[in-house]
């Protein structure tokens, strides 16, 4: 076991903390307050060539993998939880393709998202259905050389820049999970738009859609592998996303704290700095000790997911680390607000926009309760011990 960061890893590091430090800080509370995609900030991470991170280096990526990618969404969080989903968001819809897709599709996708030429959106959510994937009512039905796709996929982050979108529908309504299918649709196809825009409480920098399909064309060598096989996919994806939905939460839950503890160095109550009560100090050692865990839980998740294990035998690790560290995230947002007192609730501070943004990690890719059936089921059903 090795607790210590490759040099190139440690490298990753450093230069998203200085582009995070230097470029992404003094944006955050704007990107918040505007709502609207940070074009500066992706064309950042382009400039940095932080785009293409966890995209393999034939593909035109840096190869870092997932702890690659972890590593810097956690720096960027420090600061601004919607630019790390920026960075998240060059995985998500990349991951069925990178999973399920021909050589011809990878090289396509992946190059372009390594060379910020393309970006994407992963569409699974509906309006009548979100935890429970299997039900999902989109449908695809093959047309000779064309599946024709209907239905609405709302909550969609990331669609108003996407320039592709890897849709979930059923291929096989009546199969259940047994009948889901993924497949690429690209921007500008027939039948394809954008519907209703969310006004969000949190991460308001990233607008979230829904996804209108009325029978839209799709070329039918834009479905990822076999048809009635995309729920396993489903699930890979999710899965492997778990540590970098937590990576998120770290950053963010990192990012508080620092800034509740420099408040509370400064700010004097009954003749001393806050920070010298131990009632504060207790508080902070205990969100201290949740973020040290939930970094362990996170790294050591986004290493198996590079090492292929993010199948059913490993999902409840994965799980894990997206509910410590998003649970944690939203533990420390509500206690950092505190240490600022009445000033932690002013929109001077960004404290309660850390305790907005939080909040969105235990409901995205996964709400928690599910991760924690998850997580159950494998304990309980499969006796597994450590
Ligand atoms: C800001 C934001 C961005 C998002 N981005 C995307 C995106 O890019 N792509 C995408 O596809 N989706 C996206 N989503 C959707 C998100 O994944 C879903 O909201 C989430 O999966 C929960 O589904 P739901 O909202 O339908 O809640 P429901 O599934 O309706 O759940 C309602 C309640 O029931 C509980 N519940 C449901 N089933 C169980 C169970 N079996 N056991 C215990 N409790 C249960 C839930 O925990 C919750 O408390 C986004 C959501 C948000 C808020």
């Amino acid at each position: 076991m090795d607790f210590h960061l490759t040099d190139d890893q440690q490298m990753v590091v450093d230069l998203a903390r200085r582009v995070a430090r230097a470029r992404v800080a003094p944006r955050a509370a704007a990107i918040d307050e505007e709502g609207v995609y940070p074009e500066d900030i992706f064309q950042l991470f382009k400039e940095a060539g932080l785009l293409g991170l966890a995209v393999p280096e034939e593909y035109g990526g840096m190869g870092m993998g997932t702890l690659g990618l972890v590593l810097a969404v956690e720096e960027v969080a420090k600061y601004c939880c919607a630019s790390g989903l920026i960075l998240l968001l060059t995985r998500l819809p990349l991951a069925p393709i990178m999973l399920a897709g021909t050589e011809e599709q990878k090289q396509k996708y992946a190059r372009g998202i390594a060379e910020g030429r393309v970006r994407g959106a992963f569409g699974l959510t509906e309006p009548d259905c979100g935890s429970d994937a299997a039900a999902i009512r989109t449908t695809a039905v093959r047309r000779g050389d064309h599946y024709v796709l209907n239905g609405t996929k709302r909550f969609i982050s990331g669609t108003t820049v996407a320039d592709f979108f890897t849709i979930a529908a059923k291929t096989d309504p009546a199969a259940g999970s047994r009948g889901l299918s993924l497949l690429v649709v690209e921007k500008g196809t027939t039948g394809l738009s954008l519907g209703k825009q969310e006004n969000k409480m949190g991460v308001r920098g990233v607008p979230v859609t829904e996804i209108i399909m009325e029978d839209c064309r799709v070329p039918a060598e834009n479905l990822l592998g076999q048809e009635n096989q995309g729920f396993k996919t489903v699930m890979h994806t999710l899965n492997s996303l778990r540590p970098v939905v937590a990576s998120r939460g770290i950053g963010l839950a990192e990012g508080a704290l620092q800034y509740g503890i420099d408040y509370a160095r400064e700010r004097k109550a009954f003749g001393q700095p806050v920070i010298e009560f131990q009632g504060l100090q207790w508080m902070i050692a205990d969100l201290a000790i949740a973020i040290e865990a939930s970094r362990l839980l996170t790294y050591r998740a986004a290493q198996f997911v590079d090492e292929g294990k993010y199948t059913r035998e490993y999902a409840h690790f994965l799980s894990m680390a997206k509910t410590m560290a998003t649970d944690t995230a939203v533990r420390v947002a509500t206690d950092a607000l505190q240490l600022l007192g009445g000033n932690g609730y002013m929109k001077e501070y960004p404290m309660e926009r850390f305790y907005r943004d939080a909040k969105q990690l235990q409901i995205v890719e996964g709400i928690n309760q599910i991760q924690r059936n998850i997580i159950a089921r494998s304990i309980i059903d499969r006796h597994l011990h450590w």
